[in-house]
């Protein structure tokens, strides 16, 4: 289970939606189940397309075109030390 808590406000430091991996077909795809996703609410969902420390893997990012986690709040608010939680679970140095 992640350390980082799965609420808006964290949600809205995500680097996620701006960073060169998840890529404009990604987000088209994934954009209808996003908006589920927050309708029902963050905090009670088991998967989101983004944020992906707080959840799991993407199902659609399969490329690492580079990471942004570094530059995050949420990385330094909880202390993280990997990035690319897109593409690896727990993600990788
Ligand atoms: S986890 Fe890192 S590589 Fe993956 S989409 Fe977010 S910022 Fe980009
Ligand atoms: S550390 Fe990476 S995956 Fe986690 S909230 Fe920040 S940008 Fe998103």
């Amino acid at each position: 289970m992640s350390i980082v808590d799965r609420t808006k406000e964290n949600l809205e430091h995500c680097k996620c939606l701006s960073c060169p991996s998840y890529t404009t077909t990604c987000k088209i795809k994934e954009m209808p189940h996003n908006i589920l996703d927050m309708m029902k609410g963050i905090e009670k969902i088991d998967d989101l397309e983004g944020m992906f420390c707080a959840y799991s893997t993407s199902r659609c990012i399969d490329e690492d075109k580079g990471c942004l986690c570094s530059e995050c709040e949420v990385h330094e608010k909880y202390d993280l030390e990997n990035q690319s939680y897109c593409l690896y679970d727990g993600g990788t140095y």
